[in-house]
């Protein structure tokens, strides 16, 4: 039994049986997937932790990594037969360097990525990575699902922020990658393989990310917008006024922003009416006195003019730019509070952002009578997560039930403009039934033999992602 071995490796804060207390660990986010661990295993460090994963291979035992467990996808959640073991990262959460010349921060992959952003803000620089979930979700689960965010826009995704890895292969070996370099061609990209592999080649004990200079001016601003192609008109604006101080350019339905003011207490509209739709808008520069609340209201006066904007509150203050912030960061909880939803986690070309709301919206209108559709996202970088609320008078159960006919339903447009099924969440245990469709032929034949040439034992995080 490796049970035993591994209590003598890990020591007492480092395993965990009971099932009272390894059920935080067995269901995910969205509680739509509840596992049944064999055991949560919690090493200290990389030597344990592959250590761990040595004695797990040795005895053919599956593994399942958990990171900050925010999966949108049940990527963290294990089978229900109890033969899997967490791997929890969460002990694991140290920051080992910060080098503002060079601009890296070196970290544990359990740091949570709200604690990688303050190291590096306390050193003068800025983690350009901002999620939802950032005050639990760690730097090992934001690589692993190569998430996006509100700054993509203007910094990519985690997968463009990432210098070096150190990761613990399947055989419990370390795989020391942790480099600083910004040219680094000797062969193929490894780390590149394991971001966004959702923890089924490996896992990620240690990650060197990239830096930028902290913002010294910042200017945000709530726009109402009279529909989704003012809003992307908008975007073209700022875009043709200068790209490089877009920060962070996010889209919202007037639905979606009545669940956030009727369900989250303390948020209010800065504006005088509601509005079918909303843009967000945040510029950033490390420049000092670069004039951005300036250009800010130049641009906005413009589309004010043009109609494409019919009125905008521009933050005044830290509080206000929060105040701002929160009305979009509390979508997500706005709608768990208003019952079931399908979430599609969609992206299409920017310039196409607009027809596929309306497309999608009329598709899922025609397949459920009452559905209610609250699509919001990263218009910047055409990702929407269009997501879909039961309607009122149905049971939360029944409309789950129909998930697969809603996410065909918004897929079907998604194909259309060539987009993609999944922009940011990644693929979990929720849509892997996906990929013979989506990523099938060449493609996917590809990633099964990585998949069998780094793990042919099939140890890691099985059942997720591919088929
Ligand atoms: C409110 C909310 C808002 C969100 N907003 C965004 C958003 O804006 N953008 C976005 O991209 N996502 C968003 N998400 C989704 C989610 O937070 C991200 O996918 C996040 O990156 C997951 O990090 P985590 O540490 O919680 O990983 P987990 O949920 O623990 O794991 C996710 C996957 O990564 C694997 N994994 C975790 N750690 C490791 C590791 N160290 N090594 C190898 N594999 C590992 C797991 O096995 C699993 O497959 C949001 C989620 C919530 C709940």
């Amino acid at each position: 039994m490796p049970i035993d071995t591994l209590k003598s490796l890990l020591g007492p804060l480092g395993l965990i049986t009971e099932a009272a207390d390894t059920a935080a660990y067995a269901e995910d986010w969205r509680k739509l997937y509840r596992g049944h661990p064999r055991a949560v295993l919690r090493p200290a460090n990389t030597d344990e932790l592959a250590a761990a994963v040595k004695i797990c291979a040795a005895a053919g035992a599956k593994i399942v990594p958990q990171g900050g467990n925010t999966s949108m996808c049940g990527g963290a959640t294990p089978s229900e037969d109890g033969s899997e073991f967490i791997l929890s990262l969460s002990r694991m959460n140290r920051i080992r360097a910060i080098d503002p010349i060079d601009q890296t921060l070196t970290v544990d992959a359990g740091v949570t990525l709200k604690a990688a952003q303050n190291a590096a803000e306390e050193a003068g620089c800025l983690l350009p990575l901002s999620i939802g979930s950032e005050g639990t979700a760690q730097i090992g689960g934001v690589l692993s699902t190569n998430a996006g965010g509100n700054n993509t826009v203007r910094y990519g995704n985690a997968r463009d922020l990432v210098l070096g890895l150190e990761v613990v292969l399947p055989d419990g070996e370390i795989w020391h990658g942790l480099r600083q370099l910004r040219k680094d061609n000797t062969g193929y990209c490894l780390r590149q393989l394991f971001v966004g592999a959702e923890g089924t080649l490996g896992i990620i004990t240690a990650a060197v990310m990239k830096l930028v200079p902290q913002p010294t001016e910042l200017a945000v601003a709530l726009c109402a917008v009279p529909s989704p192609e003012a809003a992307l008109a908008l975007f073209t604006r700022f875009h043709r006024n200068d790209p490089a101080a877009i920060q962070a350019f996010e889209y919202m339905s007037g639905a979606g922003m009545e669940f956030v003011l009727r369900n989250i207490p303390g948020t209010t509209l800065p504006l005088a009416d509601r509005a079918p739709h909303y843009a967000l808008i945040e510029l950033a520069t490390p420049r000092p006195n670069a004039g951005l609340r300036a250009a800010m209201e130049l641009v906005l006066e413009a589309a004010l003019a043009a109609g494409d904007v019919t009125d905008a509150a521009i933050a005044e203050s830290q509080a206000q730019r929060a105040a701002i912030w929160r009305l979009r960061e509390e979508h997500t909880e706005a709608q768990k509070r208003e019952g079931a939803s399908v979430k599609n986690d969609v992206s299409v070309p920017v310039s196409k952002v607009p027809a596929f709301i309306r497309e999608a919206t009329l598709a899922c209108e025609a397949l459920m009578p009452g559905i209610r559709v609250v699509p919001f996202g990263h218009m910047g970088d055409g990702n929407i997560h269009f997501n879909l609320e039961q309607p009122v008078d149905m049971d939360g159960a029944a409309f789950l039930g129909r998930d697969h006919d809603i996410m065909d339903t918004v897929c079907a447009v998604v194909r259309k403009y060539d987009g993609s099924f999944s922009a940011e969440h990644g693929i979990g245990q929720l849509k892997p039934y996906m990929m013979p469709d989506w990523r099938g032929g060449a493609e996917l034949a590809v990633m099964q033999r990585i998949k069998a040439a780094i793990d042919p034992a099939g140890m890691m995080n099985p059942g997720k992602v591919l088929p």
